[in-house]
């Protein structure tokens, strides 16, 4: 029930509910709350209440470091105000359309951690670079692989990806050359953003997930192929991914994702007790991606083999701590069909098959200066609703040297 005109099949009904912080006019970087069409202007809205003085910072961090219990009030009070007609008058001053703002980077980044979590994407890779090996690595099933990202390079959504510059060696040529990346590259993934920080030498136990994560966006792993695949030898992505790295404007709070919530696949062999969880947190988020506004793949999440509450159990179990702002993301989300394909390097198997744009008679083997790359995803909610998370959106602009 809400006093509000939402559409029936909006993706951010009360149930939703997400996090951002925006622009709009005399608005400076407020923090919002997206519903319907619109977007609720939080920093304003929630003056008088205690929870208010954690609005003010251009930024969600401090809100999340107030953790679970305040997240918890917060939610229900904005619940509250747009569903009970005695607020409408009073809160009504305060939405403004969301097709009208700018939106920004909901938090300040503390330190990214990107992962490697889809079999499915392991394994593509892997065939793709050996040309037949179907193997994942041999430590693939006992641990997330991931690495460190530069958290300086996340850009909001909108940010121009602009062509890096950098080092390649393809496989025929003798010598490297220096010059643009001429294999660009995305990687669909999701983003999970940490409120509660912890100490150095305190391990987050898996089943703690939700009491130090806020919240789900959508992120793209912009890669150059050519930079990556002659740097990475023996140690892990550096200039080949540093560039940007793009992060949709919308926290899904987890408290909105319970109806998305299913089993995790099996795993095998087993893994050790710190991977161990009593619940799921395997989520069903059905990905898009577009390119120049064509359609070219749908990758389902619910099937990665490694869940975030596993992958925070893991990047912490040596004492590393955690801080309010961290983003890590899931890795490249790759289903078993050829349209589920999470990145250009799959959909294209390296070059080999070049991807059609759906009927423009254009192909893509990478991207190309001017290209649009669009990722979106819903998730179930409760009553047969659905659960947005927006978009994650850049356009890769020309080379700069
Ligand atoms: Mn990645």
């Amino acid at each position: 029930m809400t006093w509000l005109d939402l559409p029936a099949d909006t993706l951010f009904g009360l149930d939703n509910l997400p996090y951002g912080v925006f622009s709009h006019g005399e608005r400076t970087r407020r923090a919002g709350v997206a519903v319907g069409d619109q977007v609720l202007d939080l920093s304003a809205a929630a003056e008088e209440e205690s929870f208010g003085r954690l609005l003010g910072a251009g930024v969600l961090n401090p809100l999340l470091a107030a953790g679970p219990e305040t997240w918890a009030d917060v939610r229900a009070r904005v619940r509250e105000w747009l569903s009970e007609p005695r607020h409408a008058d009073r809160i009504r001053p305060h939405l403004v359309p969301r097709n009208e703002i700018t939106s920004h980077l909901p938090v300040e980044v503390a330190d990214y951690v990107d992962f490697y979590s889809s079999e499915q994407h392991a394994l593509n890779a892997s065939r793709v670079f050996s040309g037949g090996d179907d193997l994942v690595p041999p430590n693939w099933k006992h641990l997330p692989i991931g690495y460190h990202g530069r958290a300086g390079t996340v850009v909001a959504s909108g940010t121009p990806v602009i062509r890096p510059a950098g080092q390649r060696k393809p496989r025929q040529a003798t010598e490297p050359s220096f010059g643009s990346s001429r294999l660009l590259d995305f990687e669909a993934e999701v983003g999970f953003v940490v409120g509660v920080g912890t100490e150095l030498g305190a391990p987050v136990p898996v089943d703690e997930f939700p009491r130090h994560v806020f919240g789900v966006c959508l992120v793209n792993d912009w890669s150059a192929r050519d930079l990556q695949g002659w740097e990475m030898q023996p140690l892990g992505p550096f200039l080949g991914k540093s560039f940007a790295t793009s992060m949709s404007p919308w926290l899904v709070p987890l408290a909105a994702l319970e109806h998305a919530r299913v089993p995790q696949p099996a795993q095998d062999p087993e893994p050790f007790e710190y991977l161990r969880a009593a619940e799921s947190w395997s989520l069903d988020l059905a990905l898009e991606i577009r390119i120049n506004g064509h359609l070219v793949s749908s990758p389902p999440f619910a099937t990665q083999y490694w869940t975030a509450a596993q992958q925070l159990a893991h990047l912490t179990v040596n004492g590393a701590s955690l801080r309010t702002g961290d983003l890590y993301a899931s890795g490249t989300v790759t289903g078993p069909a050829k349209d589920q394909r999470g990145s250009l390097l799959e959909l294209s198997w390296g070059g080999r098959e070049p991807l059609a744009l759906g009927d423009s008679g254009e192909t893509r083997k990478f991207l190309e200066d001017g290209d649009e790359v669009v990722i979106s995803a819903s998730a179930p909610g409760p009553a047969g609703a659905r659960i947005g998370f927006g978009e994650v959106r850049g356009t890769v602009a020309p080379a700069v040297v």
